[in-house]
Order: C-alpha cells, then structure tokens, then sequence
C-alpha cells in the first residue's frame, strides 16, 4: 500500500488559534469592520480554512490580491464580501461582477470594469484606490479628480457602484514613523476631493494588521488585516504573544538521518559550515522547495523539545542540524518542529535568521508540505 505522500512532513494549520486572533483583533478595532487578507492562500495556510475559520469568528469580509482567488472561494461556495485589488489586463472582470465580487481600481481598470457591467448589465461594485505614499498601486494624488470625473461619468450610466475608497501603509509596522501620519492626512484630503465630486463611500478602509493594533485613528469603517489573523506580530520589536496572538501554523518533521561525522567535516552545498570536534549531526527533509529559505544560517529547530540550530546552507530537500558533541541521544524518526506549537520557535526567528520577515516565511511554506488542519 502506498502511504499518503508527504505525511512525515506536515504544516498543522490550528482553526482555534485563527478564530482566536481575529477575536483579538477585533477588540481592538470594533466597531469598525474586519477585512481578513487570504490571498496567497491564507498566507501558506489554506485560503479556505482560514476563510471558514475568520468568517466564523465574526470577519465581515475577505480580501485578495487576484480576481482568480476570490472566484476560488466563491467556487467552494463562501458567500461573504470578498474584495480582490491586483489586476493585470484581461482579467476577467465579467466573471467577478457576475460572482459578486467587490473590485479594487487604481486608474487603467475603470474602464474594463465599466465594460464588463455594461455587457452584463450589471453594475460593477468598486473600491478606488488612492496612493497615498507607499507608491505601489493606487491612483496618484494627480490623477485623482481625473479619476473621480470618469467614476461619475460611469455612475450615472448605472455600470459601477463606489462602495469603498481605500489606501494602503508603508510603514505602519515601525510605528514612530511620521509618514503613517502624512499618509492619513493625504487619505482625508483624498476623501474630501471625492466628496467634492459627490463620491462618498460607505466603507473607508486604510489599516493592516500594525495599524489596526497600533492606530485606532487609522481604524475608519473597516480595517484589512492579515497578518496578525495568521498569529504572527507585524512589529519587529514585539512578539505575538505580547500582542495575545496565537501562532497557526506549526510545521512539523521527523529527523530523516543521524550520523557522527570527525571534527573538521564540513557540511552542505559549498562547505560554508565545518565542524571543529566530532559531532552528531541530524538531517531534516525540509528544504528550499518546500520555503525553507537557502539563506537561512544557524535557524533555530526543535528536536524532542530540545533548541538545536542548523549547520550549513539548506539545499533543495533538506538540511543539516549539529546536535553538538558526538553523544547524542536523536534518533531516526525523532519529532522535528521547526516553529510554531509548543516549540517556542518563532516563524519570526526564522525571519530573522534568514534575511527576511515571518510573512515570507509562513507564505513561502510549499505545496510539497500537506497542510493538517486542526
Ligand atoms: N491590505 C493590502 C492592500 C495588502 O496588500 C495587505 C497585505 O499585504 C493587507 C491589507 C494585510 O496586511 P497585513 O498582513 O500586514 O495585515
């Protein structure tokens, strides 16, 4: 009989841990509603689980990136708010109108979306969205009256109906940073130029999870929060915990290999790591394809509850933990966590370890893992 593939490495997704951080973060911004991000599906926890799980817990609405991930939660049959923000040309704007699917435009999109409500002769649902300093998507401050001018031409033809105007932070995580501030004064001077126009939206909708927990000023009709809902802190300087959020990805191995090597083995792909005594070493078949980052250097991992860190560059399917003196007691098939449940290992540490942040972390966990949800 063939074992299903991939069972001795799994991301255990705890349900309980995402109806309890969207709980958390609810106290902090009610009344204003809950926007939860599960693009990327759900940050490398299962855009459905976390879906069910947020919408469970009292998350008004959904947001993704792409038209493509909100009709996949319309497929499996969430009926919910869902706003999708990121388009390239050719999206499909007629099959999100016609799946009720709120549609974020930044400038060039107006036009497809007004095209595709007028050949359904369905009004399309929008949130314009103004740059106010991050310089990604979103209209310039420039362009807005433009904008605003063709949103009302498009209005009065019945095609688009302007239900939220939204802007999005680029420093909300480093909360001394007076550019959150000139953002937010840009955000209401945009909403006034809207209201000059007569464009007046019911959802105003700015902050992510750093601003949703650190400026209730930012807070408006509705937050969009992602990653706090994950159980992961935005904030370099402070941990979930202290936040009273609950980690929900725990990824788990067993150690694939023991083996005592002389002193002065070196180990991995380039030999960057050499022993300097004999030494016990574990092999754990976790790799860079599974989103264990190639850069990470001396990461933390937990074997039998014990902290080990890990020895040389991380290769494709595996790498290589020093358990330190020869002695040891590992063993083949010993559990492995590498962060997240009771290990105390943070997806933040991994971050750090690595050149990188826990959003990258979590996100980057690969199909090659299954996902157990719990
Ligand atoms: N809003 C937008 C437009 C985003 O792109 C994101 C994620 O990057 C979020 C909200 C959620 O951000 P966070 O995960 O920091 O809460």
């Amino acid at each position: 009989m063939v074992s299903p593939a991939g069972a001795e490495r799994t991301a255990l997704i705890d349900t309980a841990a995402i109806r309890h951080n969207v709980r958390t973060i609810a106290e902090f911004v009610r009344p204003a509603k809950m926007m939860v991000a599960v693009k990327a599906d759900g940050y490398g926890h299962g855009a459905l689980t976390v879906a069910r799980a947020a919408l469970d817990a009292g998350a008004d609405w959904l947001g993704t990136a792409h038209v493509t991930e909100a009709l996949a939660l319309r497929e499996a049959g969430i009926e919910a708010p869902v706003l999708a923000w990121l388009h390239t040309r050719g999206t499909d704007f007629a099959q999100a109108i016609e799946h009720h699917i709120d549609l974020g435009v930044s400038g060039w999109e107006l036009e497809e979306v007004a095209a595709a409500a007028a050949s359904l002769q369905t009004p399309a649902r929008i949130h314009l969205k103004i740059d106010t300093g991050l310089g990604r998507n979103g209209s310039t401050m420039a362009a807005w009256p433009d904008l605003l001018q063709r949103v009302r031409q498009h209005q009065e033809q019945g095609l688009i109906s302007v239900e939220g105007i939204f802007t999005h932070l680029a420093v909300a995580d480093e909360p001394d940073r007076r550019e959150t501030d000139e953002q937010l004064s840009a955000y209401r001077q945009a909403l006034e130029i809207a209201a000059e126009h007569g464009i007046v939206a019911d959802l105003r909708h700015v902050a992510n999870t750093p601003a949703a927990l650190s400026r209730p000023d930012a807070h408006f009709d509705m937050v969009r929060v992602g990653v706090g809902v994950y159980g992961q802190s935005p904030f370099a300087d402070r941990s979930a915990e202290s936040l009273g959020l609950k980690p929900a990805m725990e990824l788990r191995t067993t150690v694939s290999n023991v083996k005592v090597v002389p002193a002065g083995q070196g180990i991995s792909y380039g030999l960057t790591h050499r022993v300097d005594r004999p030494s016990a070493l574990a092999l754990i078949p976790l790799g860079y394809a599974d989103g264990i980052p190639r850069s990470a250097v001396h990461a933390p991992v937990s074997i039998n509850g014990t902290l080990y860190r890990s020895a040389g560059r991380v290769a494709m399917d595996q790498f290589v933990v020093d358990l330190g003196p020869a002695d040891t007691d590992v063993q083949v098939g010993d559990e492995v966590t590498i962060f997240g449940g009771a290990s105390g290992i943070s997806a933040a540490e991994w971050g750090t370890a690595s050149g990188t942040i826990n959003y990258e972390i979590i996100t980057r966990i690969g199909a090659r893992v299954p996902r157990e949800v719990t």
